[in-house]
């Protein structure tokens, strides 16, 4: 076999390259991380304000990789969400005491939970992280890839993982094809704090142009995404705050009574992108390289995590060359499911949610009545935003979803 200087080189260290990096860290592969901004000055762009929503299977995940105990002091607890309509009847509340679990899931700022995993990683002593350094050009052969990076270096290994991202660097440098949607949405970001206390319930109100979400946090605030038309955030985001707070007040109402106060402001234009090919010879896509949805369900690093936990599971037992087409087979059989799943279910919440046709918004509205009266349905929901499939995970070192 070819020596190379890497059984793996992940590229970008964002949440999803990291949680690998780490899931992997029992393994006696050889291992390198490539990420393009700097860990230490906490740089990297999605390390920011926005609040995640960890799904409990996140949780769970986490747990196992031995993470939870440090990411834990910085979430919070969704007990209840409460989803609605604006200008319709019709409301339906999920619980996790009705579900029998601690809590629906957990929501964690993306700086806070950036923190916890670059030092996690940099604690793993056989990792190799190249950082500040940007993979520019890439070279197939057939027993092994070899990345030229910006500091003319050059680094061979058997699998290239590709966690760099929507615009992701290697599926540009392969000339590959995507799937795009551009749903002409911009999701704008901040953290509100609110006359009553949360209680630790989310809330999924939809307009006519789209979701707002807002997410309970730590002091009685809340993380908001505010979904609206594109072109509208110029605009909403020049309004001084009390204008800002008016009109979100406005489209929100008044379960959390009067909104008191806003941080600062975040935009993000809402597209799915997805990679035609995530598998490729001796390099596979995850995370939001693979699929980047609309952050309406909350989905986007929760599925992303599921990719990492399937793949460390196919490669972490005492596989000799890890880029063989066996391996990255069992993955893609593993988890081409749950992807296809999330992504057309996120795709059809965002069309059937975004839409102010009338027929639809009253057939929504009956929608959330019903879903409000029968519980079986309201369970299922509930186990799918929880992460928590009908068909189980096998995975190698025990974890079972
Ligand atoms: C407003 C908003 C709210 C969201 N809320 C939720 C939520 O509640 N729950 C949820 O599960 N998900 C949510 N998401 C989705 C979540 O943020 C993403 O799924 C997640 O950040 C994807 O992580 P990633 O590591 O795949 O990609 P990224 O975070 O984009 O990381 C990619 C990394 O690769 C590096 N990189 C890129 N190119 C190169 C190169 N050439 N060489 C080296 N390094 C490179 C980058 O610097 C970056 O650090 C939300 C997203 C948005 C926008």
């Amino acid at each position: 076999m070819t020596e190379t200087d890497y059984d793996i080189i992940i590229v970008g260290g964002g949440m999803v390259g990291a949680s690998l990096a780490i899931a992997l860290k029992s393994s006696s592969h050889k291992i390198a991380l490539i990420e393009a901004f700097d860990f230490k000055t906490n740089q990297q762009p999605s390390y920011d304000d926005r609040g995640i929503a960890l799904s409990y299977g996140s949780q769970r995940i986490f747990n196992t990789m031995g993470l939870w105990q440090q990411l834990a002091p910085h979430t919070t607890a969704i007990s209840d969400i409460h989803i609605s309509d604006r200008g319709h009847f019709g409301a339906t509340r999920l619980s996790a005491q009705k579900e029998n679990v601690p809590a629906l899931g957990q929501v964690v700022l993306a700086r806070a939970m950036g923190k916890v995993l670059n030092q996690a990683m940099s604690e793993n002593k056989t990792l190799d992280i190249l950082c500040p350094n940007k993979v520019i050009a890439l070279n197939k052969q057939p027993h092994h890839i070899a990345l030229m990076l910006d500091d003319d270096r050059t680094i061979t290994s058997k699998l290239i993982v590709a966690a760099d991202g929507a615009n992701s660097t290697i599926r540009y440098l392969l000339d590959l094809s995507i799937t795009e949607q551009d749903y002409q949405q911009t999701a704008i970001t901040a953290n509100i704090s609110t006359e009553r206390p949360h209680n630790h319930r989310a809330f999924e109100r939809f307009t006519e142009f789209g979701p707002i979400a807002l997410l309970p946090m730590p002091d009685n605030r809340c993380s908001l995404i505010w979904t609206v038309k594109t072109g509208d955030e110029t605009a909403i985001n020049e309004l001084d705050d009390d204008a800002f707070l008016a009109r979100l007040q406005t489209e929100f109402g008044y379960r959390l009574g009067k909104l008191t106060q806003v941080g600062r402001r975040s935009h993000y234009p809402l597209k799915l992108t997805q990679t035609d090919q995530p598998i490729q010879d001796r390099i596979v896509f995850v995370g939001n390289a693979a699929h980047n949805l609309h952050p309406i369900a909350g989905q986007g690093f929760n599925l992303g995590l599921r990719d990492v936990i399937a793949l460390a599971d196919v490669l972490i037992d005492e596989v000799q060359d890890c880029g063989a087409p066996k391996h990255l087979h069992d993955y893609q059989q593993w988890q081409q499911r749950d992807q296809d799943h999330v992504i057309k279910a996120t795709n059809l919440l965002v069309r059937l949610f975004s839409n102010d046709n009338s027929m639809i918004g009253h057939g929504r509205s009956v929608g959330l009545i019903a879903l409000d009266l029968m519980p079986p349905v309201k369970h299922w929901l509930a186990k799918k935003s929880m992460g928590l499939g009908k068909k189980q995970p096998r995975l190698a070192r025990g974890i079972t979803l």
